[in-house]
C-alpha cells in the first residue's frame, strides 16, 4: 500500500526520471532505496527522504527497496533496525520483499575489491590515517603519493586477504583506490575504501575485520539492487565522481546514477543523529520517543499524524539548495490535518472553581454535543453539567480591559453548549488576594437558544462538571530550543535547550475521555489538540499530550509562546 498523496508535482528529480523514461535509459525501469544507516531513529528529515523515494516509486510504477546501511559496525543495533521498520510502515509506505541490508553484501563488496586490485586501479597503503591526511594536499595544492601506490598487484591481492585474515592490526594498512592525487576534488585522491576494523557487527558478529566505507559500499549497494536513481542529500555532490568511477569500473551496464537533492534544515530544531543521539544519553530528553524529539517516534507518539508529515513533505517539496524551513509550517499542517479527524471535546487545563448560585444542589443534566462542528457523521456525545463546575482560569478577570468578552464582575457568557450564566460575586484567598472561586447565576431560558429578552451574550467559554470530570495529566510542549538555528550556533548546542519545553499541568477532561484510547487525538475546545499518550496514560491515569495550539502563537509574540 502506498498512500494516494504521495503523488506530487514535478521537482527536478521527476523530470530527470521523465527524460530517462522517454530515452528509455533503464529500460523504462524506476527503482529507488531508502537507505538509512541503523545507528539511530529516523528524523523528520528521513521522512522527506522517504516521502520523496517512496514517493517517486509509487508515481512511476517503480519499486523502492528499504535498505539498512549497516557497513559500519560502530554504534548500529538492532534496536534502530526495528525503529527504522516501524517507522516507516508508520509513515504510510510499504516495501514488499525488499527489505535489504548491505552487510550481506560483505562477500561481494569485498571481491568487487579484488576485482579493482586485480585491475591495477586500488592498492593496499601502509601510511597511517595521519599520513594519508598530511599527504592529501588542499584545495590549492594537489596530494602527494603514498610510496605504497606502486606496489604490484600480487603484494596488493597477498596483503589484502592477509587483512581480511585478520594479521594486521586496526589501522595498519587500509585499500585506497588508485585514481589521481593531482585531482582538483580532493575526495578523487586516492581515497580509502577499505579499513582493518576489529568490532563486533550486530549481523556478520565477528566474521569481518575489514570493512568498506561508504563511498564503496553505497554505488555497489545500489548496483547489486539494480537501483536506477540513487537520490542523496546535497553534501554528498562531490563524491558522485567516485560514485561514477567506482560503477564505471565494476559495473557493466545499467549503472545507477546519484542525483542530489537539498536536505531538510528545519527552524528550532536539531536534525543530526549524532546530537539527537546526544539529547536521549543525556537525559535531556526522556527518549528516542520523547514528544519533543525531532524523530518520527517522538512526533507520532506526540500526536501527530502520518498524513501531516506527508503533507508537509509535499509542501516543501524538493530543490538543489539548502535553506531553513519554518517548522510553524509543519505545525500548521498538522493543525489542518487534526481539524478535520479530531472530535471535539472539552477539557479545563487550569481550573477556577465557578458556583451556580441557582441551581439545584444534586441536580444534574445532560447536553447533546456535536463531536465535530462541520461534520454530523462524527456524531455527538453527552456532557453532564451541575451546580459546580470548572472555567479556565483565563477566561475570568476581576477588573476586565474593555474589549473582553469573557467573564467578569456583573458579566455573561455563554458556556460551550449550555446555559448562559451571569457572574454576582467571588471568593477570594484571604492571604493572596486571589479569586478562588466565582459565584454566578444561570438563565434556565437559555438552554437551547439566546437569551429571551434579546439582550446580547458574545462570549463563549469552555467548561467541565467538577463532580464529572476527570483529572487527567496534560503535558504541553513547547519548542526544545530557544533559538532558530541551534545546529548553527558556536558553542554547545545543549545551551540553547529551552528550559520551558515541558509544562506538567492537573486538568479536569469531560468524562467522555475516560475510556480514550492510547494514542487517540482529539481537539480540546479552545486550546488545541491533545492525544492520549501511548506509554504513560492508563485507563485510572489519563495522560494526555500537546499536538499543537490551535494557532500559532509564536509567531505573533515574536518567540515566546503563551499557552
Ligand atoms: P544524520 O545527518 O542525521 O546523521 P544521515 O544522513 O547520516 O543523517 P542516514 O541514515 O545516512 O543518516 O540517512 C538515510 C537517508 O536519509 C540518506 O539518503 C540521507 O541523505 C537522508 N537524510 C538524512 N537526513 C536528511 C535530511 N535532513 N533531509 C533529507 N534527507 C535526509
Ligand atoms: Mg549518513
Amino acid at each position: 500500500m502506498t498512500p494516494a498523496d504521495v503523488s506530487l508535482p514535478t521537482d527536478f528529480i521527476r523530470e530527470i526520471i521523465e527524460d530517462d523514461l522517454k530515452t528509455n535509459k533503464h529500460a523504462g525501469r524506476v527503482a529507488t532505496r531508502f537507505p538509512p544507516e541503523p545507528n539511530g531513529y529516523l528524523h523528520i528529515g528521513h521522512a522527506k527522504s522517504i516521502c520523496l523515494n517512496f514517493g517517486i516509486a509509487a508515481q512511476y510504477k517503480g519499486t523502492c527497496n528499504l535498505r539498512m546501511d549497516d557497513t559500519d559496525p560502530a554504534g548500529e543495533s538492532l534496536e534502530y533496525v526495528d525503529s527504522i521498520i516501524d517507522d516507516v510502515h508508520w509513515l504510510g509506505f510499504d516495501w514488499a520483499d525488499r527489505l535489504f541490508y548491505a552487510s550481506d553484501y560483505f562477500e561481494q563488496l569485498y571481491q568487487f575489491a579484488v576485482q579493482l586490485i586485480k585491475a591495477g586501479k586500488a592498492y593496499v597503503d601502509d601510511l597511517s590515517a595521519d599520513e594519508i591526511r598530511e599527504r592529501r594536499g588542499t584545495l590549492t595544492e594537489p596530494g602527494k603519493e603514498s610510496p605504497y601506490r606502486n606496489r604490484s598487484i600480487e603484494e596488493n591481492l597477498d596483503l589484502f586477504t592477509r587483512m581480511r585474515a585478520g594479521e594486521f592490526e586496526d589501522g595498519a594498512r587500509v585499500l585506497r583506490a588508485r585514481i589521481d592525487m593531482a585531482s582538483p576534488n580532493i575526495v578523487m585522491r586516492d581515497p580509502v575504501i577499505y579499513r582493518i576494523k576489529r568490532a563486533p557487527h550486530f549481523r556478520t558478529g565477528d566474521q569481518w575485520v575489514v570493512y568498506p566505507m561508504y563511498d564503496f559500499a553505497h554505488c555497489l549497494s545500489d548496483s547489486i539492487e539494480r537501483i536506477t536513481h540513487s537520490i542523496c542529500t546535497l553534501e554528498f555532490e562531490n563524491n558522485r565522481p567516485l560514485y561514477d568511477w567506482i560503477v564505471e569500473r565494476l559495473i557493466a551496464e545499467d549503472r545507477p546514477q546519484q542525483i542530489e537533492f537539498a536536505r531538510l534544515n528545519l527552524s528550532y530544531t536539531i536534525l543530526s543523529k549524532r546530537r539527537l543521539i546526544q539529547l536521549v544519553e543525556q537525559n535531556y530528553v526522556t527518549g528516542w520517543d520523547d514528544p519533543r524529539m525531532p524523530t518520527v517516534a517522538g512526533m507520532r507518539r506526540r500526536g501527530y499524524t502520518p498524513e501531516a508529515i506527508r503533507a508537509f513533505c509535499a509542501r516543501i517539496g524538493v530543490a538543489k539548495n539548502d535553506n531553513l524551513v519554518d517548522i510553524a509550517l509543519l505545525e500548521a499542517c498538522v493543525r489542518d490535518d487534526l481539524n478535520e479527524r479530531a472530535p471535539r471535546v472539552m477539557a479545563v487545563l487550569r481550573p477556577l472553581r465557578v458556583v451556580i448560585d441557582n441551581y439545584p444542589e444534586g441536580q444534574a443534566e445532560e447536553f447533546e454535543s456535536a463531536n465535530h462542528p462541520q461534520d454530523p457523521a462524527k456524531g455527538a456525545r453527552k456532557v453532564p453539567f451541575s451546580k459546580v463546575l470548572y472555567i479556565e482560569q483565563d477566561d475570568f478577570d476581576e477588573n476586565p480591559p474593555k474589549k473582553y468578552k469573557r467573564l467578569g464582575p456583573g458579566r455573561e457568557v455563554r458556556l460551550r453548549n449550555a446555559y448562559v450564566i451571569r457572574c454576582v460575586s467571588v471568593a477570594k484567598d484571604e492571604q493572596t488576594g486571589k479569586v478562588v472561586e466565582v459565584h454566578c447565576t444561570y438563565d434556565p431560558e437559555t438552554r437551547n437558544g439566546p437569551p429571551a429578552d434579546g439582550r446580547k451574550v458574545e462570549g463563549v467559554i469552555h467548561w467541565v462538571s467538577a463532580s464529572h470530570a476527570m483529572p487527567a495529566e496534560v503535558r504541553s510542549y513547547d519548542r526544545l530550543f530557544q533559538v532558530a538555528d541551534p545546529a548553527g550556533v558556536e558553542d554547545d548546542f545543549t545551551n540553547y535547550l529551552n528550559p520551558g519545553s515541558l509544562e506538567t499541568l492537573t486538568a479536569f477532561v469531560e468524562p467522555s475521555l475516560s475510556s480514550a484510547p492510547p494514542g487517540s487525538r482529539y481537539q480540546f475546545e479552545r486550546l488545541g489538540y491533545f492525544c492520549v499518550d501511548s506509554k504513560d496514560s492508563s485507563l485510572g491515569r489519563l495522560v494526555f499530550n500537546r499536538i499543537v495550539s490551535l494557532r500559532d502563537s509564536w509567531s505573533k509574540i515574536g518567540g515566546k509562546e503563551k499557552a
